[in-house]
């Protein structure tokens, strides 16, 4: 399979690339992405072939369809990395918690967020085309908070590897942090900035897109590549958990063959719904793609009305950070796939020039047949992550407002998917005081204590130790001052 940019050709980067070209150069022409030329489909009997199959199993036969350039061997060794996931018979688990409700819980990794799912895999194989060429890469991420953790722990100390990872100061919950600042691989810096996670991800980009930049690195032969959801090898790990979800329900007796069901994604960059969406062309039966947004509602707006305005907007910080963005990385490829290059790159040269763009009507029309949309704001959240936790399901601050969509978007009586992108530890201040109703926030370490006292619940070692660990990145920088602390860095200064 061969992929092509999303903003078309410049003419200085090749017209189409492989697999492993577009995930170790990820920026494409004019600021666009890589996305794939063509999408592979399932053959009729797909879904019965891979009913007596396991996660591992599936996601290799998905892989294999995608034609990808990279040997088995090196595939199956990614996906072995799912067995140290906590949970024994699938890295994502699908939990009933109401007749048509189902949870996929993809939160079972290392660092207790669905992040782990893709850079897993993606960070081996990342590692191992870069130590096969013998190149040494720069890894860029910004992170509002839990691909942050997920990338330092996939590269860590990982051979020809070096990562940077920024992220907005006070803008991620206190063990979000300390997962980050405490990282010891010898090959990882972590930069807090002064500014919000849109900044920190304009900080990348523009870094990415800088030749000075580039051109400095290069003189110490070193390569730049990003780690966060623009990069393709990160989706296509993103695909193959929405398929496991339906051969689970199909496992369970809760559907047959062909039949119709709903995913609900908490989105933010649009990684996870861009997963779904190409699963659903690859030919999952999905009825529609329902995507949460929190108060920062601009793909809700996008979705429903055709409207993308970023001009009159502030980023607002909510009890999901995961999904305070407003510029909302992979829409984009959703855009190039529907409408093609030159409208893709028009849209988002308006993004950029005025700060909005408008749909047409039959865009807009089209994109509605694959995604409808629905905000929840903090009260929301916060009451359903309460009624849950005492019916005996505990839902995460960003998988809670996925209830919204269950309930106002869901028309059909089929089955519905919520996909569950954290375990709740990662944000106990949040969870402790939604179940008092007090609208108090105590820090973290009490409010992991308080809560899973009430409930019952064990705190993983990976999350209680992190109070104990001694800090090895410190650093808070203003915006200006990210180039130089990379720099700084990648001397050994630092
Ligand atoms: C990253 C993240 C999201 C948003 O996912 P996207 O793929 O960026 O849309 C939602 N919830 C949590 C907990 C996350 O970490």
């Amino acid at each position: 399979m061969m992929f092509v940019e999303t903003r078309g050709n410049d003419g200085k980067n090749p017209k189409s690339v492989k697999f492993s070209y577009a995930i170790l150069n990820p920026s494409a022409s004019f600021g666009g992405l890589y996305s794939p030329e063509t999408l592979p489909k399932f053959d009729k009997d797909f879904f019965t072939r891979m009913s007596g199959k396991n996660y591992k199993e599936l996601a290799l036969e998905i892989l294999r369809l995608f034609q990808i350039d990279i040997e088995e061997r090196i595939l199956r060794e990614a996906l072995d990395l799912y067995d140290k996931f906590d949970n024994k018979n699938s890295p994502a688990p699908l939990v009933k918690i109401k007749p048509d409700l189902f949870v996929n819980e993809l939160y079972h990794g290392p660092t207790r967020a669905f992040k782990d799912m893709a850079l897993q895999p993606f960070g081996y194989i990342l590692s191992y085309l870069a130590q096969k060429q013998g190149e040494k890469y720069l890894i860029l991420a910004a992170t509002s908070g839990d691909t942050g953790p997920a990338t330092l722990d996939t590269f860590e100390n990982k051979e020809n590897i070096q990562v940077v990872c920024l992220y907005p100061s006070g803008g991620t919950s206190d063990v979000q942090r300390l997962q980050m600042i405490t990282a010891e691989g010898k090959n990882i810096k972590v930069i807090g900035i002064h500014g919000n996670f849109d900044d920190a991800q304009n900080a990348l980009k523009s870094l990415l897109a800088s030749n000075s930049f580039r051109e400095n690195l290069k003189k110490q032969n070193i390569s730049l590549s990003a780690a966060n959801s623009v990069n393709f090898g990160r989706i296509i790990f993103q695909i193959i958990y929405h398929v496991s979800s339906y051969i689970e329900l199909l496992k369970q007796n809760e559907l047959k063959i062909g039949d119709k069901f709903y995913i609900t994604v908490p989105s933010g960059n649009f990684g996870n719904a861009l997963g779904a969406y190409y699963a659903k062309k690859i030919g999952l039966p999905i009825e529609k793609i329902l995507i949460t947004s929190n108060i920062n509602n601009i793909l809700t707006d996008l979705l429903t009305t055709g409207v993308y305005d970023v001009s009159k907007r502030e980023l607002l910080q909510s009890t999901s950070p995961a999904m305070d963005i407003l510029i909302s990385s992979n829409v984009e490829r959703v855009l190039f796939d529907k409408f093609g290059n030159q409208r893709c790159k028009e849209l988002m040269s308006e993004l950029s020039q005025n700060r909005t763009y408008t749909l047409s009507k039959n865009e807009l029309e089209a994109l509605r047949e694959e995604f409808d949309a629905v905000y929840s704001d903090d009260e929301f959240a916060i009451k359903t992550i309460a009624k849950f936790a005492k019916e005996g399901y505990v839902l995460d601050p960003h998988t809670a407002t996925c209830i919204k969509a269950y309930e106002k978007l869901k028309q059909k009586d089929i089955p519905c998917v919520i996909c569950s992108t954290a375990e709740w530890t990662k944000f106990a201040p949040v969870m402790w005081s939604a179940l008092q109703n007090n609208g108090k926030k105590q820090a973290d370490k009490e409010a992991l204590e308080n809560f899973s006292k009430a409930l019952n619940l064990t705190i993983p070692k990976c999350i209680s130790s992190l109070f104990e660990k001694e800090i090895k990145h410190p650093d808070v920088v203003e915006k200006t001052q990210i180039e130089k602390s990379i720099t700084d860095f990648l001397k050994g200064s630092s």
